[in-house]
Protein backbone atom coordinates (compact mmCIF):
# COMPACT_ATOMS: atom_id res chain seq x y z
CA UNK A 1 0.00 0.00 0.00
CA UNK A 2 1.20 3.57 -0.99
CA UNK A 3 0.44 5.34 2.11
CA UNK A 4 1.98 8.44 0.99
CA UNK A 5 -0.33 9.16 -2.08
CA UNK A 6 -3.70 8.22 -0.19
CA UNK A 7 -6.10 11.17 -0.56
CA UNK A 8 -8.22 9.68 2.99
CA UNK A 9 -6.09 7.49 4.97
CA UNK A 10 -7.93 4.12 6.05
CA UNK A 11 -8.00 2.54 9.78
CA UNK A 12 -5.79 -0.72 9.93
CA UNK A 13 -7.60 -3.34 12.01
CA UNK A 14 -7.17 -7.22 12.18
CA UNK A 15 -3.99 -6.72 9.90
CA UNK A 16 -5.33 -4.59 7.15
CA UNK A 17 -6.02 -1.54 5.99
CA UNK A 18 -9.98 -0.57 6.47
CA UNK A 19 -12.43 2.50 5.52
CA UNK A 20 -13.40 3.82 8.38
CA UNK A 21 -17.41 4.10 8.86
CA UNK A 22 -17.37 7.74 9.53
CA UNK A 23 -18.60 10.52 7.37
CA UNK A 24 -16.50 12.83 9.55
CA UNK A 25 -12.97 13.53 8.14
CA UNK A 26 -10.01 15.75 9.16
CA UNK A 27 -7.46 17.98 7.34
CA UNK A 28 -3.64 16.88 7.19
CA UNK A 29 -1.48 19.63 5.97
CA UNK A 30 2.17 19.82 5.74
CA UNK A 31 3.32 22.80 7.82
CA UNK A 32 5.88 24.20 5.72
CA UNK A 33 4.03 24.68 2.48
CA UNK A 34 0.46 24.73 4.22
CA UNK A 35 -1.14 22.62 1.19
CA UNK A 36 -3.68 19.55 2.19
CA UNK A 37 -1.73 16.63 2.14
CA UNK A 38 -4.71 13.79 2.73
CA UNK A 39 -7.31 13.31 4.66
CA UNK A 40 -7.77 11.56 8.51
CA UNK A 41 -11.01 9.46 9.19
CA UNK A 42 -12.67 10.07 12.29
CA UNK A 43 -13.32 7.34 13.90
CA UNK A 44 -16.64 6.18 15.09
CA UNK A 45 -17.38 4.22 17.90
CA UNK A 46 -18.50 1.57 16.34
CA UNK A 47 -14.83 1.71 14.57
CA UNK A 48 -13.15 1.63 17.90
CA UNK A 49 -15.34 -1.06 18.67
CA UNK A 50 -13.75 -3.29 15.68
CA UNK A 51 -10.50 -2.32 16.27
CA UNK A 52 -11.08 -3.69 20.14
CA UNK A 53 -12.58 -6.87 19.19
CA UNK A 54 -9.74 -7.38 16.48
CA UNK A 55 -7.36 -6.53 19.74
CA UNK A 56 -9.23 -9.08 21.97
CA UNK A 57 -9.68 -11.68 19.56
CA UNK A 58 -5.69 -12.38 19.12
CA UNK A 59 -4.62 -12.26 22.86
CA UNK A 60 -5.40 -15.43 23.66
CA UNK A 61 -2.79 -16.90 20.81
CA UNK A 62 -0.10 -13.85 21.67
CA UNK A 63 -0.69 -13.46 25.35
CA UNK A 64 0.76 -17.72 25.66
CA UNK A 65 3.26 -18.06 22.74
CA UNK A 66 6.56 -17.75 24.25
CA UNK A 67 8.17 -14.73 25.29
CA UNK A 68 11.24 -15.04 22.80
CA UNK A 69 8.78 -16.00 20.05
CA UNK A 70 7.49 -12.26 20.62
CA UNK A 71 10.58 -11.04 21.10
CA UNK A 72 11.96 -12.30 17.86
CA UNK A 73 9.16 -10.34 15.96
CA UNK A 74 10.40 -7.01 17.46
CA UNK A 75 13.89 -8.00 16.87
CA UNK A 76 12.48 -8.19 12.86
CA UNK A 77 10.61 -4.82 13.31
CA UNK A 78 13.88 -3.30 15.04
CA UNK A 79 15.78 -4.51 11.84
CA UNK A 80 12.85 -3.20 9.38
CA UNK A 81 12.36 0.24 11.34
CA UNK A 82 16.04 0.70 10.88
CA UNK A 83 15.95 -0.46 6.66
CA UNK A 84 13.06 1.97 6.73
CA UNK A 85 14.37 5.41 8.72
CA UNK A 86 14.75 7.83 6.14
CA UNK A 87 11.26 7.56 4.62
CA UNK A 88 9.80 7.00 7.55
CA UNK A 89 11.53 10.76 8.58
CA UNK A 90 10.39 11.95 5.26
CA UNK A 91 7.08 10.79 6.34
CA UNK A 92 7.40 13.15 9.96
CA UNK A 93 8.97 15.65 8.37
CA UNK A 94 5.95 16.23 5.85
CA UNK A 95 3.54 15.87 8.47
CA UNK A 96 4.46 17.18 11.26
CA UNK A 97 7.46 19.49 9.85
CA UNK A 98 10.63 19.15 12.31
CA UNK A 99 13.83 19.21 10.32
CA UNK A 100 14.73 15.25 8.45
CA UNK A 101 18.04 15.00 11.31
CA UNK A 102 15.26 15.76 13.74
CA UNK A 103 12.78 12.95 12.67
CA UNK A 104 15.81 10.55 12.30
CA UNK A 105 16.64 11.35 15.66
CA UNK A 106 13.01 10.85 17.26
CA UNK A 107 12.84 7.34 14.99
CA UNK A 108 16.13 5.79 16.55
CA UNK A 109 14.92 7.08 20.40
CA UNK A 110 11.98 5.36 19.27
CA UNK A 111 14.14 2.00 18.32
CA UNK A 112 15.52 2.06 21.68
CA UNK A 113 12.54 1.37 23.20
CA UNK A 114 12.07 -1.40 21.00
CA UNK A 115 15.64 -2.55 21.70
CA UNK A 116 14.70 -2.77 25.49
CA UNK A 117 11.98 -4.80 24.82
CA UNK A 118 13.90 -7.20 23.12
CA UNK A 119 15.03 -8.12 26.45
CA UNK A 120 10.99 -8.94 27.51
CA UNK A 121 11.76 -12.95 28.53
CA UNK A 122 14.49 -11.45 31.02
CA UNK A 123 12.35 -8.30 32.41
CA UNK A 124 9.61 -10.47 32.68
CA UNK A 125 10.82 -12.88 35.29
CA UNK A 126 9.27 -13.68 38.20
CA UNK A 127 10.93 -14.32 41.56
CA UNK A 128 11.30 -18.00 43.46
CA UNK A 129 11.70 -18.98 47.24
CA UNK A 130 12.20 -22.73 48.00
CA UNK A 131 10.40 -23.74 51.44
CA UNK A 132 8.78 -20.80 52.61
CA UNK A 133 7.25 -23.37 54.70
CA UNK A 134 7.86 -27.20 54.69
CA UNK A 135 7.61 -28.38 52.18
CA UNK A 136 6.16 -25.22 50.35
CA UNK A 137 7.62 -22.72 47.42
CA UNK A 138 6.33 -19.15 46.76
CA UNK A 139 6.71 -17.66 43.46
CA UNK A 140 5.89 -14.70 41.70
CA UNK A 141 4.52 -13.85 37.62
CA UNK A 142 3.94 -10.88 35.73
CA UNK A 143 1.26 -11.38 32.81
CA UNK A 144 -0.20 -9.17 30.17
CA UNK A 145 -3.29 -7.13 31.23
CA UNK A 146 -4.83 -7.61 28.31
CA UNK A 147 -5.88 -5.37 25.47
CA UNK A 148 -4.40 -2.22 25.58
CA UNK A 149 -4.64 1.76 24.46
CA UNK A 150 -2.10 4.05 23.71
CA UNK A 151 -3.74 7.83 22.65
CA UNK A 152 -0.64 10.12 21.32
CA UNK A 153 -0.15 13.76 20.24
CA UNK A 154 1.22 15.30 17.06
CA UNK A 155 4.85 16.21 18.36
CA UNK A 156 6.37 12.64 18.54
CA UNK A 157 4.67 10.40 15.62
CA UNK A 158 6.63 7.81 15.74
CA UNK A 159 8.59 8.19 19.27
CA UNK A 160 6.11 8.41 21.57
CA UNK A 161 3.68 5.32 19.94
CA UNK A 162 7.21 3.56 20.52
CA UNK A 163 7.59 4.41 23.97
CA UNK A 164 4.37 2.12 24.33
CA UNK A 165 3.78 -0.54 21.89
CA UNK A 166 6.86 -2.43 22.09
CA UNK A 167 6.83 -3.08 25.67
CA UNK A 168 2.79 -3.54 25.65
CA UNK A 169 3.51 -6.18 23.15
CA UNK A 170 6.76 -7.87 24.36
CA UNK A 171 4.59 -8.41 27.52
CA UNK A 172 1.68 -10.67 25.27
CA UNK A 173 -1.24 -7.67 25.63
CA UNK A 174 -2.52 -6.61 22.32
CA UNK A 175 -2.57 -2.94 21.38
CA UNK A 176 -5.05 -0.15 19.89
CA UNK A 177 -2.93 2.72 18.93
CA UNK A 178 -5.13 6.24 18.27
CA UNK A 179 -2.78 8.45 17.16
CA UNK A 180 -2.26 12.34 16.56
CA UNK A 181 -5.32 13.45 13.76
CA UNK A 182 -2.61 15.82 12.40
CA UNK A 183 0.69 13.70 11.87
CA UNK A 184 -2.05 10.20 11.76
CA UNK A 185 -0.04 8.35 8.82
CA UNK A 186 3.33 7.03 10.37
CA UNK A 187 1.18 5.06 12.24
CA UNK A 188 -0.11 2.80 9.48
CA UNK A 189 3.79 2.81 8.55
CA UNK A 190 4.51 1.42 12.03
CA UNK A 191 1.82 -1.14 11.24
CA UNK A 192 2.74 -2.46 8.27
CA UNK A 193 6.11 -2.93 9.35
CA UNK A 194 5.48 -4.85 12.37
CA UNK A 195 3.17 -7.19 10.39
CA UNK A 196 6.24 -7.34 7.56
CA UNK A 197 8.11 -8.17 10.93
CA UNK A 198 5.91 -11.20 11.31
CA UNK A 199 3.40 -9.69 14.23
CA UNK A 200 -0.10 -11.48 13.69
CA UNK A 201 -3.21 -10.50 12.55
CA UNK A 202 -5.31 -8.44 15.09
CA UNK A 203 -2.27 -7.63 17.80
CA UNK A 204 -1.31 -4.40 16.34
CA UNK A 205 -4.46 -2.38 15.46
CA UNK A 206 -4.71 1.65 14.35
CA UNK A 207 -7.65 3.84 14.70
CA UNK A 208 -7.86 7.62 13.89
CA UNK A 209 -9.81 10.24 15.14
CA UNK A 210 -10.69 12.80 17.74
CA UNK A 211 -12.64 13.09 20.98
CA UNK A 212 -15.61 10.73 19.45
CA UNK A 213 -13.17 7.81 19.06
CA UNK A 214 -10.73 8.39 22.47
CA UNK A 215 -14.04 8.33 24.43
CA UNK A 216 -15.11 5.12 23.09
CA UNK A 217 -11.90 3.70 24.07
CA UNK A 218 -11.97 5.06 27.37
CA UNK A 219 -15.56 3.38 28.11
CA UNK A 220 -14.80 0.33 26.30
CA UNK A 221 -15.36 -2.63 28.48
CA UNK A 222 -12.81 -4.80 26.62
CA UNK A 223 -9.70 -2.10 27.24
CA UNK A 224 -7.90 -2.73 30.48
CA UNK A 225 -4.76 -0.59 30.24
CA UNK A 226 -4.45 3.37 28.59
CA UNK A 227 -1.59 5.07 28.08
CA UNK A 228 -2.13 8.45 27.20
CA UNK A 229 0.93 11.26 26.07
CA UNK A 230 -1.02 14.61 25.25
CA UNK A 231 -2.02 18.40 27.32
CA UNK A 232 -2.42 18.25 30.72
CA UNK A 233 -6.24 18.93 30.34
CA UNK A 234 -6.30 15.82 28.21
CA UNK A 235 -4.63 13.77 30.37
CA UNK A 236 -6.46 14.79 33.02
CA UNK A 237 -9.77 14.25 31.29
CA UNK A 238 -8.36 10.11 30.51
CA UNK A 239 -7.07 9.60 33.69
CA UNK A 240 -10.31 10.23 35.28
CA UNK A 241 -12.43 8.81 32.79
CA UNK A 242 -10.57 5.82 32.33
CA UNK A 243 -9.72 5.13 35.87
CA UNK A 244 -13.77 6.09 36.36
CA UNK A 245 -14.29 2.81 34.29
CA UNK A 246 -12.16 0.55 36.23
CA UNK A 247 -8.88 0.68 33.50
CA UNK A 248 -5.19 0.95 34.64
CA UNK A 249 -4.17 4.74 33.40
CA UNK A 250 -1.09 6.82 32.32
CA UNK A 251 -1.53 10.30 31.38
CA UNK A 252 1.41 12.47 30.36
CA UNK A 253 0.82 15.70 30.17
CA UNK A 254 2.03 19.33 29.27
CA UNK A 255 5.36 20.96 30.17
CA UNK A 256 6.93 24.09 31.35
CA UNK A 257 10.44 23.06 31.69
CA UNK A 258 12.94 25.43 33.63
CA UNK A 259 17.26 26.09 32.80
CA UNK A 260 19.13 27.01 35.66
CA UNK A 261 21.95 28.98 34.25
CA UNK A 262 24.41 29.85 37.98
CA UNK A 263 27.21 32.94 37.78
CA UNK A 264 29.65 30.17 37.22
CA UNK A 265 28.32 28.28 34.18
CA UNK A 266 30.31 27.45 30.93
CA UNK A 267 28.21 29.92 29.11
CA UNK A 268 29.20 29.60 25.65
CA UNK A 269 28.04 25.44 26.29
CA UNK A 270 24.98 26.79 28.38
CA UNK A 271 23.70 29.05 25.16
CA UNK A 272 24.27 26.73 22.59
CA UNK A 273 22.55 24.24 24.24
CA UNK A 274 19.34 26.13 25.50
CA UNK A 275 18.90 27.55 22.03
CA UNK A 276 18.40 23.66 21.02
CA UNK A 277 16.24 22.67 23.40
CA UNK A 278 13.87 26.10 23.13
CA UNK A 279 13.90 26.33 19.88
CA UNK A 280 14.69 22.86 18.35
CA UNK A 281 11.35 21.08 16.62
CA UNK A 282 10.52 24.78 16.40
CA UNK A 283 9.97 24.43 20.74
CA UNK A 284 7.10 22.07 20.06
CA UNK A 285 9.00 19.44 22.95
CA UNK A 286 7.64 18.17 26.09
CA UNK A 287 10.91 18.61 27.26
CA UNK A 288 11.82 21.82 25.45
CA UNK A 289 13.38 24.79 27.77
CA UNK A 290 10.39 27.19 27.91
CA UNK A 291 12.04 29.70 30.98
CA UNK A 292 15.46 30.37 31.31
CA UNK A 293 16.63 31.11 35.13
CA UNK A 294 19.23 33.41 35.27
CA UNK A 295 20.83 33.26 38.97
CA UNK A 296 22.65 36.77 39.92
CA UNK A 297 25.21 38.74 37.96
CA UNK A 298 25.14 36.42 34.68
CA UNK A 299 21.70 37.88 33.81
CA UNK A 300 23.09 40.76 31.06
CA UNK A 301 25.53 38.12 29.98
CA UNK A 302 23.30 35.57 29.06
CA UNK A 303 20.49 37.34 27.77
CA UNK A 304 22.78 39.04 25.51
CA UNK A 305 25.02 35.61 24.60
CA UNK A 306 21.04 34.22 23.48
CA UNK A 307 20.03 36.89 21.92
CA UNK A 308 22.86 36.40 19.61
CA UNK A 309 22.57 33.14 19.08
CA UNK A 310 18.95 32.80 18.39
CA UNK A 311 18.85 35.84 15.99
CA UNK A 312 21.19 33.76 13.82
CA UNK A 313 18.62 30.37 13.92
CA UNK A 314 18.16 29.10 10.59
CA UNK A 315 13.94 28.94 10.25
CA UNK A 316 12.71 26.68 7.06
CA UNK A 317 11.35 23.77 5.31
CA UNK A 318 12.71 20.67 6.94
CA UNK A 319 13.55 19.08 4.16
CA UNK A 320 16.17 21.42 3.74
CA UNK A 321 19.64 22.30 5.24
CA UNK A 322 17.80 24.75 8.25
CA UNK A 323 18.09 23.98 12.50
CA UNK A 324 14.11 24.80 12.74
CA UNK A 325 11.26 23.83 10.53
CA UNK A 326 7.36 25.58 11.18
CA UNK A 327 4.82 24.88 13.62
CA UNK A 328 2.14 21.79 13.54
CA UNK A 329 -0.93 24.26 11.92
CA UNK A 330 -1.77 27.86 11.41
CA UNK A 331 -3.92 27.45 14.33
CA UNK A 332 -1.21 26.61 16.59
CA UNK A 333 1.10 29.59 14.74
CA UNK A 334 -1.97 32.48 15.56
CA UNK A 335 -2.01 30.96 19.18
CA UNK A 336 1.47 31.64 19.64
CA UNK A 337 1.80 34.76 18.00
CA UNK A 338 -1.13 35.94 20.48
CA UNK A 339 0.85 34.75 23.57
CA UNK A 340 3.84 36.47 22.16
CA UNK A 341 1.38 39.68 21.78
CA UNK A 342 0.53 39.22 25.51
CA UNK A 343 3.91 38.75 26.57
CA UNK A 344 4.53 42.54 25.24
CA UNK A 345 1.07 43.64 26.57
CA UNK A 346 1.96 42.30 30.13
CA UNK A 347 5.58 44.00 29.79
CA UNK A 348 7.91 41.42 29.90
CA UNK A 349 10.63 42.83 27.42
CA UNK A 350 10.82 41.73 23.94
CA UNK A 351 14.53 41.10 22.55
CA UNK A 352 14.10 38.79 19.91
CA UNK A 353 10.80 39.19 17.72
CA UNK A 354 9.82 36.41 15.64
CA UNK A 355 6.27 37.05 14.28
CA UNK A 356 6.87 38.52 11.18
CA UNK A 357 9.33 35.71 9.43
CA UNK A 358 9.08 35.26 6.08
CA UNK A 359 10.61 32.50 4.65
CA UNK A 360 11.10 32.58 0.56
CA UNK A 361 8.93 30.32 -1.11
CA UNK A 362 6.94 29.24 1.86
CA UNK A 363 4.67 32.14 2.41
CA UNK A 364 1.30 29.76 3.52
CA UNK A 365 3.95 27.54 5.53
CA UNK A 366 3.35 27.80 9.51
CA UNK A 367 6.62 29.82 10.35
CA UNK A 368 7.05 31.36 13.90
CA UNK A 369 11.06 32.54 14.30
CA UNK A 370 12.91 32.11 17.08
CA UNK A 371 11.42 34.63 19.51
CA UNK A 372 13.08 35.98 23.14
CA UNK A 373 12.13 37.84 26.30
CA UNK A 374 13.81 39.35 29.04
CA UNK A 375 12.57 40.41 32.51
CA UNK A 376 9.45 37.70 32.33
CA UNK A 377 7.61 37.45 35.75
CA UNK A 378 5.90 34.39 37.03
CA UNK A 379 2.40 36.82 36.75
CA UNK A 380 3.04 37.07 32.85
CA UNK A 381 0.80 34.74 30.83
CA UNK A 382 3.94 33.54 28.83
CA UNK A 383 5.41 32.32 32.05
CA UNK A 384 1.93 30.45 32.96
CA UNK A 385 0.93 28.74 29.99
CA UNK A 386 2.51 26.29 27.60
CA UNK A 387 3.48 27.73 24.68
CA UNK A 388 4.36 25.07 22.28
CA UNK A 389 6.35 27.44 20.19
CA UNK A 390 10.04 28.62 19.65
CA UNK A 391 9.44 31.08 22.38
CA UNK A 392 11.91 31.31 25.28
CA UNK A 393 11.26 33.52 28.18
CA UNK A 394 14.30 34.65 30.61
CA UNK A 395 13.22 35.11 34.86
CA UNK A 396 15.85 36.93 36.93
CA UNK A 397 16.48 35.88 40.36
CA UNK A 398 18.98 36.13 42.73
CA UNK A 399 19.85 33.16 44.57
CA UNK A 400 19.96 29.02 43.27
CA UNK A 401 17.32 28.83 46.14
CA UNK A 402 15.30 31.58 45.05
CA UNK A 403 15.53 29.87 41.48
CA UNK A 404 14.51 26.17 43.11
CA UNK A 405 11.85 27.48 44.92
CA UNK A 406 10.27 29.07 41.47
CA UNK A 407 10.59 25.99 39.72
CA UNK A 408 8.84 23.71 42.67
CA UNK A 409 5.86 26.00 42.55
CA UNK A 410 5.26 25.75 38.73
CA UNK A 411 2.07 23.62 38.24
CA UNK A 412 3.93 21.53 35.44
CA UNK A 413 7.23 19.68 36.90
CA UNK A 414 8.67 17.30 33.52
CA UNK A 415 11.94 18.39 33.01
CA UNK A 416 14.47 20.96 34.39
CA UNK A 417 18.09 21.32 34.20
CA UNK A 418 20.66 23.13 35.81
CA UNK A 419 24.03 24.86 34.24
CA UNK A 420 26.74 25.02 36.51
CA UNK A 421 30.81 24.16 37.05
CA UNK A 422 29.83 23.71 41.08
CA UNK A 423 29.23 20.10 41.99
CA UNK A 424 27.92 21.40 45.41
CA UNK A 425 25.06 23.52 43.82
CA UNK A 426 24.65 20.72 41.39
CA UNK A 427 24.03 18.00 44.17
CA UNK A 428 21.66 20.46 45.89
CA UNK A 429 19.88 20.99 42.78
CA UNK A 430 18.81 17.33 42.26
CA UNK A 431 18.31 16.90 46.20
CA UNK A 432 15.51 19.10 46.12
CA UNK A 433 14.33 19.82 42.75
CA UNK A 434 10.64 18.46 42.42
CA UNK A 435 10.40 17.70 39.12
CA UNK A 436 10.46 14.00 36.98
CA UNK A 437 13.50 14.60 34.94
CA UNK A 438 16.69 16.28 35.71
CA UNK A 439 19.47 17.68 33.89
CA UNK A 440 22.92 18.57 35.29
CA UNK A 441 23.97 20.81 31.93
CA UNK A 442 22.44 18.34 29.95
CA UNK A 443 19.13 20.63 28.84
CA UNK A 444 16.86 17.96 27.42
CA UNK A 445 17.07 15.14 30.13
CA UNK A 446 15.12 12.54 28.07
CA UNK A 447 15.54 9.63 29.99
CA UNK A 448 17.18 6.46 28.00
CA UNK A 449 14.82 3.87 27.04
CA UNK A 450 16.29 1.26 29.60
CA UNK A 451 14.84 4.02 32.36
CA UNK A 452 11.44 5.45 32.54
CA UNK A 453 10.01 9.03 31.01
CA UNK A 454 7.91 10.89 33.20
CA UNK A 455 7.13 13.91 34.95
CA UNK A 456 5.66 15.11 38.36
CA UNK A 457 2.66 16.84 39.53
CA UNK A 458 0.24 18.38 36.36
CA UNK A 459 2.70 16.45 33.77
CA UNK A 460 1.71 13.08 35.08
CA UNK A 461 -1.46 11.63 36.04
CA UNK A 462 -0.87 7.89 37.49
CA UNK A 463 1.68 6.63 39.35
CA UNK A 464 4.13 4.66 36.08
CA UNK A 465 6.03 6.12 34.19
CA UNK A 466 6.74 5.27 30.44
CA UNK A 467 9.22 2.12 28.60
CA UNK A 468 12.20 1.32 31.19
CA UNK A 469 11.10 -1.09 34.05
CA UNK A 470 7.91 0.73 35.18
CA UNK A 471 6.33 0.68 31.36
CA UNK A 472 6.78 -3.28 32.41
CA UNK A 473 5.15 -3.12 35.71
CA UNK A 474 2.77 -0.67 33.59
CA UNK A 475 1.45 -3.57 31.19
CA UNK A 476 1.40 -6.51 33.45
CA UNK A 477 -0.56 -7.80 36.47
CA UNK A 478 1.84 -9.24 39.38
CA UNK A 479 0.75 -12.49 40.58
CA UNK A 480 1.77 -14.48 43.72
CA UNK A 481 1.72 -18.41 44.07
CA UNK A 482 2.15 -20.23 46.77
CA UNK A 483 2.25 -23.99 45.82
CA UNK A 484 2.81 -27.38 47.78
CA UNK A 485 2.52 -31.01 46.94
CA UNK A 486 1.50 -33.13 49.63
CA UNK A 487 2.33 -36.56 50.03
CA UNK A 488 -0.14 -39.00 50.49
CA UNK A 489 -1.04 -38.70 54.70
CA UNK A 490 0.61 -35.28 55.02
CA UNK A 491 -1.43 -33.06 57.41
CA UNK A 492 -4.16 -30.51 56.15
CA UNK A 493 -3.85 -27.12 56.71
CA UNK A 494 -6.37 -26.12 60.02
CA UNK A 495 -8.93 -23.43 60.69
CA UNK A 496 -6.04 -21.44 61.73
CA UNK A 497 -4.32 -18.57 59.92
CA UNK A 498 -1.55 -20.76 58.31
CA UNK A 499 2.32 -19.73 59.69
CA UNK A 500 5.09 -21.09 57.67
CA UNK A 501 8.31 -21.87 59.38
P1 LIG B 1 -3.52 17.07 22.63
O1 LIG B 1 -3.81 16.94 24.09
O2 LIG B 1 -4.27 18.07 21.84
O3 LIG B 1 -3.78 15.66 21.89
C1 LIG B 1 -3.26 14.45 22.40
C2 LIG B 1 -4.21 13.32 21.98
O4 LIG B 1 -5.48 13.55 22.58
C3 LIG B 1 -4.42 13.24 20.47
O5 LIG B 1 -4.42 11.90 20.08
C4 LIG B 1 -5.78 13.89 20.30
O6 LIG B 1 -6.51 13.38 19.21
C5 LIG B 1 -6.50 13.58 21.59
N1 LIG B 1 -7.48 14.61 21.95
C6 LIG B 1 -7.43 15.92 21.63
N2 LIG B 1 -8.50 16.56 22.15
C7 LIG B 1 -9.22 15.63 22.81
C8 LIG B 1 -10.43 15.67 23.57
N3 LIG B 1 -11.11 16.81 23.74
N4 LIG B 1 -10.87 14.53 24.12
C9 LIG B 1 -10.19 13.38 23.96
N5 LIG B 1 -9.05 13.28 23.26
C10 LIG B 1 -8.57 14.39 22.69
O7 LIG B 1 -1.94 17.28 22.50
P2 LIG B 1 -1.11 17.66 21.21
O8 LIG B 1 -1.39 19.09 20.86
O9 LIG B 1 -1.26 16.63 20.16
O10 LIG B 1 0.38 17.53 21.77
C11 LIG B 1 1.03 18.55 22.47
C12 LIG B 1 0.85 18.39 23.96
O11 LIG B 1 1.35 17.11 24.37
C13 LIG B 1 1.67 19.40 24.75
O12 LIG B 1 0.91 19.81 25.86
C14 LIG B 1 2.89 18.60 25.21
O13 LIG B 1 3.53 19.08 26.36
C15 LIG B 1 2.27 17.28 25.45
N6 LIG B 1 3.26 16.22 25.43
C16 LIG B 1 3.64 15.69 26.63
C17 LIG B 1 4.60 14.71 26.68
C18 LIG B 1 5.03 14.12 27.97
O14 LIG B 1 5.76 13.15 27.94
N7 LIG B 1 4.60 14.61 29.12
C19 LIG B 1 5.18 14.24 25.48
C20 LIG B 1 4.77 14.80 24.28
C21 LIG B 1 3.80 15.80 24.27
Amino acid sequence: MDLTTLERLPLWIGGKAVAANTTRYGDVTNPATGEVIRHVPFASAADVDRAVQAAREALPAWRSAPSLRRARVLMRFRELLDAHRKDLSRLITQEHGKTLVDAEGEVTRGMEVVEFAMGIPHLQKGEHSENVGTGVDAYSIRQPVGVCVGITPFNFPAMVPMWMFPVALACGNTFVLKPSERDPTTALRLAELLQEAGLPDGVFNVVHGDREAVDALLVHPDVKAISFVGSTPIARHVYETGTQHGKRVQALGGAKNHAIVMPDADLPFAVEAIVGAGYGSAGERCMAIATVVAVGEVGDRLVAALAERARRVSTGNGTTDVEMGPVITRAARERIVGLIDRGCEEGARIVVDGRRIRVAGHENGFFVGPTLFDRVEPGHTIYREEIFGPVLGVVRVDSLEEAIALVNRNPYANGVALFTRSGHAARRFQEEIEVGMVGINVPIPVPMAFYSFGGWRSSLFGDLHVHGMDGVRFYTRGKAVTARWPDDGSAAPGFHMPLMG
